[in-house]
């Protein structure tokens, strides 16, 4: 067998092929990132924005883990906006939107300038198998790369089938081939592929909108950054337009359904229910008189805008018709037609959590391909991918990410024990302890395992330690503090004269307290900055509902990392139903947690499996 060229190869230079490959390179795996075109390097196939619910978490744990996305996006970001500011910081999000050109540009010049990463243009179409393991790729011109594992991140690429209307062309992403023999490969492996769809709105010429009709939302005064490491927005601030569609625009669709690809048939492929096209609105939600439309510049120095809200794949002259109905875009240009993309997906419950294969070693997807949509959610899983490659490669153990622990974990298990029905999307509310994993505390939760693992720079690791110092300082002034009731009361803070005395921290945590009372308490706690300031009130706020969710946590915990062998004989079980016993026989779950994910799972059941361990002493525990 030839010699290996590299420890990792990973396939696509997309959100996740891009963290995939620097997160393998930074823990010290020599890797090559192919990709079809090296300009497309980080492209934003969709919309031009970052983060949102949910997927801003996701942002903020890929920077604490030292991933360029959340860096990228603050270099980029044109428009900061945090949403559900209202709510608590638990369910709070934010989101940029983004120069495309220099965010694109900022994940090139990470890419290119990284140590033991290196570039290569192609076309990946066979893997190289040795002995039931992947051990390289065969690129177009049959040049052999030869590696110690293998990360696939080949998007919306797989058997892509670009629709508008009528007319359906094979196509990755507009103006891009498609990967068919690779597609084609993965498929006689028997592996489980599906068809998915995703759509993208027509994008618009500003210079024909007429701004001066439109009502203009401007950002946050005081951006909410993705970065640990950033202090400011770097790029210019813009304000985005907002429109409305109407009763005419509502007709055109209606009238012309059966011409667009999703709903006249051309279609099989499930799209996302969150991003619903045009059509789907107007059909899923009838008796709705308008939906609201962002027109969201892609660049400061680009005149296109991307009006966010009315994807379609309806054919180009009744995009043409509908769009000029809606306010301020009634002579407006279209730059290029939305369109319908469908493509194939490995179902990830063939996946261990490693994101490796179950059947195929060596093999690891990330991204789109496992059945996800969004940049956020590719990145994520390309950091995971990547680690567990070089981790493979390299002969380490395995990087896992726990439910309890991170987003990240959330993501993973849900993918690799429930698989998708429609594409995939965080939200806060798939994770049960979201109060404990904010997007505040990502760096708190992550940066210290990423440093263990060898993937967080020499600089975050000093950057991160100085904060937890202050952190850690400020938190013990407070705990030592002591107030009476009236000294506190006398803040404006509505307490009962007989309460007992309480530390600072303990005020801290009241609802309607924040520095100014303390301060106003002991003037010496000015001296404490404002970010340390601002993250000591969100952890007192929320630490009595996380004493109660930590003993919760230590309780699955035990559950969820208790190990079921990969040999285990389920037949063997008396008890269990013949329905589970498939279920567990097909996705072979690796821990306790996963099982109890199983469609269908019961309690029952899972003690029937946890005796079974314990009789033949199987049961480890990390
Ligand atoms: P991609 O970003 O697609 O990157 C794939 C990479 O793989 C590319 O660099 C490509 O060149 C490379 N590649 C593919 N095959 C090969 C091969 N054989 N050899 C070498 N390189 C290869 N997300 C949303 O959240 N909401 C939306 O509404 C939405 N709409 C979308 C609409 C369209 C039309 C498209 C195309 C995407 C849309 N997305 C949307 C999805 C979003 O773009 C993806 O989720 C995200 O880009 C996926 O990242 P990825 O890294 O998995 O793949």
């Amino acid at each position: 067998m030839k010699q290996r060229d590299f420890d990792v190869i990973v396939v696509g230079g997309g959100h996740a092929g891009c963290e995939s490959a620097l997160a393998a390179a930074r823990v010290g795996a020599k890797t090559a990132l192919v990709t079809l075109s090296a300009s497309s390097i980080g492209v934003m196939s969709c919309n031009p924005a970052i983060g949102g619910l949910g997927k801003g978490h996701l942002v903020r744990e890929i920077d604490a883990l030292d991933g360029i996305m959340g860096r990228a996006a603050d270099y980029a970001g044109i428009q900061f906006r945090l949403l559900n500011r209202k709510k608590g910081p638990a369910v709070q999000g934010p989101r940029a939107q983004a120069d495309r050109r220099r965010y694109r540009s900022a994940v090139q010049d990470e890419v290119f300038n990284t140590q033991r990463l290196s570039v290569i243009v192609g076309e990946a179409v066979d893997l190289v198998m040795h002995g039931g393991k992947v051990v390289g790729v065969v690129l177009g011109d049959e040049q052999t790369i030869m590696a110690g594992a293998v990360v696939l991140t080949t998007g919306t690429f797989l058997r892509g089938v670009i629709h508008i209307g009528n007319e359906s062309r094979p196509g990755g992403r507009v103006g891009e081939k498609p990967s068919v023999r690779m597609a084609e490969r993965l498929q006689s492996y028997g592996l489980p592929i599906g068809r998915l769809k995703t759509g993208t709105p027509p994008r618009l010429d500003g210079r024909t909108i007429d701004w001066s009709e439109l009502e203009m939302q401007a950002g946050d005064d005081i951006p909410s950054l993705f970065s640990f490491l950033s202090n400011r927005a770097e790029a210019k601030q813009v304000a985005c337009g907002i429109t409305y569609t109407n009763a005419a625009t509502h007709e055109i669709v209606r009238k012309n359904l059966d011409k667009s690809a999703m709903y006249g048939g051309h279609i099989q492929g499930v799209g996302p229910r969150y991003c619903p096209s045009i059509e789907d609105k107007i059909v899923r939600f009838a008796d709705k008189e308008s939906h609201q439309v962002f027109l969201e510049p892609e660049g400061l120095d680009d005149p296109i805008v991307y009006p966010n809200g009315i994807s379609t794949s309806l054919p180009a002259d009744v995009q043409e018709e509908y769009v000029r109905t809606i306010k301020g875009l009634e002579r407006v240009k279209i730059t290029q037609s939305g369109y319908a993309i469908e493509y194939d997906y490995i179902d990830p419950r063939a996946l261990m959590s490693t994101l490796e294969l179950k059947d195929i070693s060596g093999l690891f997807l990330a991204g789109q391909i496992n059945g996800t949509t969004g940049y956020e959610e590719a990145a994520g899983q390309g950091i995971v991918a990547g680690l567990n490659a070089a981790a493979s490669a390299l002969g380490r153990g395995p990087v896992k990410f726990s439910r309890s622990s991170s987003y990240l974990g959330v993501m993973i298990d849900d993918l690799t024990t429930k698989g998708v029905t429609e594409p995939y999307r965080m939200f806060t509310s798939r994770a049960e302890f979201r109060l404990s994993l904010r997007a505040d505390n990502a760096d708190q939760r992550l940066t210290g395992f990423g440093r263990e693992i060898g993937c967080v720079s020499e600089g975050r690791w000093s950057t991160f330690c100085g904060k937890m110092d202050r952190l850690n300082r400020a938190r013990e002034q407070l705990q030592e503090s002591s107030f009476t009731a009236r000294q506190i009361s006398r803040t404006g803070i509505e307490l009962n004269a007989a309460a007992e005395n309480r530390s600072g921290y303990d005020v801290l945590a009241l609802s309607d307290a924040d520095f100014s009372h303390l301060i106003a308490l002991d003037p010496d706690l000015a001296e404490i900055d404002l970010p340390t300031q601002q993250q000591i009130k969100t952890e007192a706020l929320y630490s009595n509902y996380i004493n109660r969710q930590s003993r919760e946590i230590a309780a699955l915990q035990k559950d969820e990392l208790a190990l079921i062998p990969r040999e285990i004989s389920y037949a063997e079980i008396s008890g269990l139903s013949t329905e589970l016993r498939v279920k567990l026989e097909k996705w072979r779950p690796e821990t306790i947690g996963q099982a109890a994910n199983i469609d269908g799972m019961t309690p029952s059941a899972l003690l029937l499996i946890r005796a079974n361990l314990r009789r033949n002493a199987q049961v480890s525990v990390l």
